[in-house]
C-alpha cells in the first residue's frame, strides 16, 4: 500500500469509528494507558470524567490518572486479568451514572489483542448502550408484576365467591336447620383452611345461643359442653354479644388478645395453634338467627379475604336458617292441626283440586266411609253409579256424599246438608255434611274441605218418633170422635130434659170443650206427620180473603170474654173483595191459630187487632196481622219461634201448649207461597204478619 492509499484507509477508518453506534477504545497492557477511542467512547467518558480530562485529554494517559480511584481499582483489576489470562471479559448491563444523562446501561467487552508472538499487548474495549432495552424490560417486568398482583386479587375474589356460591347452593337445598348447619360448615371447611367452624342458632325464648353444628375438631368434651349453650349474658364467650350487633366480631390474633387481657386464658379459643377469630352475627331482616364462628391459624385483618367470605356466606346461611325456621313452624302447626283433626268425632276430608284426590282424611272419615285410611288418602272420593238414587224415610231424594265434594270444588259453600254414604259393603249411612272451598289469596280454588257426621242413629230415632206420632194420632182420633159424639148426644138430651142439675150440664159442656181441644191437637199432630211425609195436600180454590178473615174473627170472638177482638181494614172498604186462590180450611186454621195464641198469651185480656191490607210495595199480595197486648216474646227467642216443638217460655211456662201451632202456621203459609214474620216486645205484646199472594185469578 502506497502512502497515499494508506492515508486514505486511515481516513476511512476514522470515519467508520466516528459513526459506529458503539464506543470503542484501545488500551495498552503495561500501564493501561488509553491509546485511542472513538467519539462515542469519548462522549461516554466526558459525562463521567472531571473537566481536566474531557475532550480527549485522557488519551495517552494511564487510567489510574484520569479515572476516579475506586472505579480505577476494579477496572484495572479486570484489565490485568484479561491481559494475563488472554480471555475476554464481558459485562452485562453495567450501570453508568452521569451528570448529564442520568442513569444509563451498557454492555461492554474487553478483548485481548495478541501481538505476533502471541503475547497480549493491547486491550480492546467495546461498549454498547442498552439503556432503552433495559428500561423497556424493566417496564415490562413492572407491568408483569402488577398483572400478577391483579391476577392474585382476582383469584382471591374468585375463590371467595366460589365458597359463598357453594355455601349458598348447599344451604338453599336444605329445609331443616340441622341440614342447613351441616351443609354450610362442610362447604366452608372444604374451601377454607380454618381450624374450626361452628354455627349457633338463636333461642330467643331462653335468650341464648345453641350449638347447631360444629366441624369435627380436636375440641375436648368439656369445651364442646361450654360451646353447646351460650346465654346472651355470658361475659366469658364473646359471641354472646352477637345478638346486639350486625357487624362481625373479629380478633386479629388470639395470642395478643390474651396478652392484653381481652380474652381469658381459659377460653376454649385459646390454643397455641389459633390466631384469627371471626364471629359473624346471622341476621335475616330483623330476626337474629344465630352466629357463624371460625378460627384460623393465620392472623386475621379487617380486609382479610376470610372475613369477607364469611360475611358473604353468613347472608345465605341466615336466609336458609330463617327459611328452615319458618318451615319448622308451619310443620309444627300442621302437625298440631292434624293431631286435633285426627281426634275429632266428625269425619274430615280434604280433596285436592289439582287431581281430585283425597289429600287428608281423619280416622272418623275412614270409619264413616267404610274404607281404610291408607286406601282413602291419595284416591278420589268414591263415585256412585247414577242409577243408585237414594231416598230417605220420607221419600226425599238424598244426595250422595261425593256430590258435596264436586259442588264445593266448583266454588259452592255447603252447610249442614243431609247426604248419604254408600259404603263399599253396600250399607247406607246418613251423614250431615258441611263443606267449603279452599282458596289461595287470589281466589283460585286449590281444594275442598268437607266435614261430615254420621246421623244414621238420629235419623232412625226421628223416624221412630214420627211413626209413633202418626200411629198415636190415628189411634187417638177414633176414641175422641166417639167421646165427642156421645157428649153431643148427652148435650142434646140435656137441652130437652130440664131435670138435669147444673153440675151435670157443666160436665157435659166441659167434655165437649176438652174433646174439641183434643181433636185440634190430634189434627195438628197428624198434620206434622203429613208434612214430614210430604203428604199434606192442599185443596185450593178461589175465595174472598176478607170474607174468610171476617168469619174467623167472628167465630173466635165468641170464645173469649176477656179480650176485645176487632177487625181493621186499611185502604179497603168493608164491601171490597180480595180474591185469592187458597185452601180455605187451612188458611182458617192459620188465622185461628194466630188469634188463639194472641188470646192465650194475653192472660190479662185486652185488645186484639186483626188487620188486612194490600202488602206495602206488593199490591199482588195481601197482608194480614194479628196484634195483641200480651206477654210478648224475648228477642233471643224470635229466631226460633217457628221451629217445631219450640216454646218461648220453655218447659216452665204456666201457659200450656206443645209448640207446634206456629210451626204449622209457617208450613201452611209457605206452602201457599206466602210468608210469616213476627215483631214483639217482651211485656208489651206481639204482632204476627202473614203475607199471602192474591192470585191473578181474582180478575
Ligand atoms: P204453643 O202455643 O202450643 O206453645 P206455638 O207454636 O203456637 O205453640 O207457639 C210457640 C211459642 O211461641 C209459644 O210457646 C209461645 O212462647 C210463643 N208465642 C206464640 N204466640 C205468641 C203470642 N201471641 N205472644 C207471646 N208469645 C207467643
Amino acid at each position: 500500500m502506497d502512502g497515499q492509499t494508506k492515508a486514505k484507509a486511515e481516513q476511512y477508518t476514522d470515519i467508520m469509528l466516528e459513526h459506529m453506534p458503539v464506543g470503542v477504545a484501545l488500551y495498552d497492557v503495561h500501564d493501561f494507558r488509553l491509546l485511542m477511542a472513538n467519539p462515542l467512547y469519548h462522549k461516554f467518558l466526558d459525562n463521567y470524567l472531571g473537566p481536566a480530562w474531557t475532550g480527549g485529554r485522557a488519551i495517552g494517559h494511564p487510567l489510574r490518572e484520569w479515572l476516579p480511584a475506586a472505579d480505577a481499582t476494579s477496572f484495572v483489576s479486570i484489565c490485568r486479568t484479561v491481559a494475563e489470562t488472554g480471555r475476554r471479559y464481558q459485562a452485562g448491563e453495567y450501570v453508568f451514572q452521569s451528570r448529564e444523562c442520568g442513569v444509563t446501561y451498557w454492555n461492554w467487552t474487553l478483548d485481548p489483542i495478541h501481538e505476533s508472538e502471541g503475547r497480549v499487548n493491547l486491550l480492546l474495549l467495546i461498549a454498547n448502550e442498552v439503556t432503552a432495552q433495559v428500561l423497556a424490560r424493566q417496564e415490562a417486568e413492572k407491568a408483569h408484576a402488577s398483572l400478577s398482583h391483579a391476577n392474585r386479587t382476582v383469584e382471591v375474589e374468585r375463590k371467595r365467591l366460589e365458597v359463598i356460591e357453594t355455601v349458598a347452593r348447599n344451604v338453599r337445598e336444605s329445609i331443616d336447620t340441622e341440614t342447613v348447619g351441616k351443609a354450610a360448615i362442610d362447604a366452608i371447611n372444604f374451601h377454607f383452611n380454618s381450624i374450626d367452624v361452628c354455627i349457633h342458632v338463636a333461642d330467643p325464648v331462653q335468650q341464648a345461643l345453641r350449638l347447631l353444628h360444629i366441624h369435627d375438631t380436636p375440641y375436648d368434651k368439656q369445651t364442646v359442653t361450654v360451646m353447646e349453650y351460650i346465654p346472651y349474658n355470658s361475659s366469658f364467650m364473646m359471641m354472646a354479644q352477637a345478638h346486639n350487633r350486625r357487624d362481625p366480631i373479629v380478633i386479629e390474633d388470639v395470642a395478643s388478645a390474651v396478652a392484653s387481657g381481652l380474652i381469658d386464658s381459659k377460653h376454649p379459643l385459646v390454643t397455641p395453634d389459633k390466631h384469627g377469630f371471626i364471629c359473624v352475627p346471622l341476621w335475616f331482616k330483623d330476626y337474629f338467627e344465630g352466629t357463624l364462628v371460625a378460627t384460623f391459624q393465620n392472623v386475621i385483618h379487617a380486609d382479610s379475604p376470610e372475613l369477607k367470605t364469611l360475611i358473604g356466606c353468613g347472608t345465605h346461611i341466615a336466609a336458609a336458617l330463617a327459611h328452615a325456621r319458618l318451615h319448622a313452624t308451619i310443620e309444627n302447626e300442621r302437625a298440631r292441626l292434624h293431631a286435633v283433626l285426627d281426634q275429632l268425632p266428625e269425619g274430615i276430608v280434604i280433596v285436592d283440586s289439582s287431581n281430585g284426590c283425597i289429600s287428608y282424611a281423619n280416622a272418623t272419615a275412614a270409619d264413616i266411609l267404610g274404607t281404610p285410611l291408607t286406601s282413602l288418602v291419595g284416591t278420589p272420593p268414591r263415585r256412585y253409579p247414577s242409577t243408585h238414587v237414594v231416598k230417605d224415610t220420607y221419600n226425599r231424594l238424598i244426595l250422595p256424599w261425593n256430590f258435596v265434594v264436586i259442588r264445593t270444588l266448583s266454588g259452592e259453600k255447603i252447610s249442614s246438608q243431609e247426604t248419604m254414604v254408600i259404603r263399599p259393603d253396600g250399607s247406607n249411612m246418613f251423614t250431615l255434611s258441611s263443606a267449603t272451598p279452599i282458596r289461595l289469596e287470589n281466589g283460585v280454588i286449590t281444594g275442598a274441605a268437607i266435614v261430615f257426621q254420621d246421623i244414621t242413629a238420629q235419623k232412625s230415632i226421628e223416624q221412630q218418633k214420627n211413626e209413633f206420632l202418626s200411629i198415636a194420632s190415628h189411634e187417638l182420633r177414633t176414641p175422641t170422635t166417639a167421646i165427642m159424639g156421645y157428649a153431643e148426644i148427652l148435650e142434646m138430651e140435656a137441652s130437652q130434659d130440664s131435670s138435669l142439675d147444673p153440675i151435670c150440664l157443666h160436665a157435659i159442656a166441659s167434655i165437649i170443650e176438652q174433646s174439641e181441644g183434643l181433636t185440634r191437637l190430634i189434627e195438628e199432630m197428624l198434620d206434622i206427620s203429613r208434612i214430614e211425609h210430604e203428604q199434606l195436600a192442599l185443596l185450593p180454590s178461589v175465595h174472598d180473603l176478607l170474607k174468610t178473615l171476617r168469619h174467623v174473627v167472628e167465630s173466635q170472638a165468641t170464645t173469649t170474654s176477656k179480650h176485645h177482638l176487632h177487625l181493621i181494614l186499611q185502604g179497603l172498604e168493608s164491601t171490597d173483595t180480595l180474591m185469592g186462590y187458597y185452601d180455605e180450611a187451612r188458611i182458617t186454621q192459620v188465622l185461628s191459630n194466630l188469634i188463639n195464641n194472641a188470646v192465650k198469651y194475653s192472660p190479662s185480656g185486652g185488645e186484639i187487632e186483626v188487620g188486612l191490607r194490600y202488602a206495602p210495595g206488593a199490591p199482588g199480595d195481601a197482608l194480614i196481622w194479628v196484634k195483641d197486648q200480651g206477654i210478648g216474646i224475648p228477642a233471643s227467642e224470635l229466631p226460633h219461634i217457628f221451629n217445631r216443638f219450640h216454646r218461648a217460655g220453655g218447659r216452665n211456662s204456666s201457659i200450656s201448649g206443645l209448640g207446634i201451632g206456629l210451626y204449622l202456621v209457617n208450613e201452611l203459609v209457605t206452602s201457599h207461597g206466602g210468608h210469616v214474620r213476627v215483631e214483639s216486645t217482651e211485656g208489651a205484646g206481639s204482632t204476627f204478619f202473614v203475607t199471602l199472594p192474591l192470585h191473578a185469578n181474582q180478575e
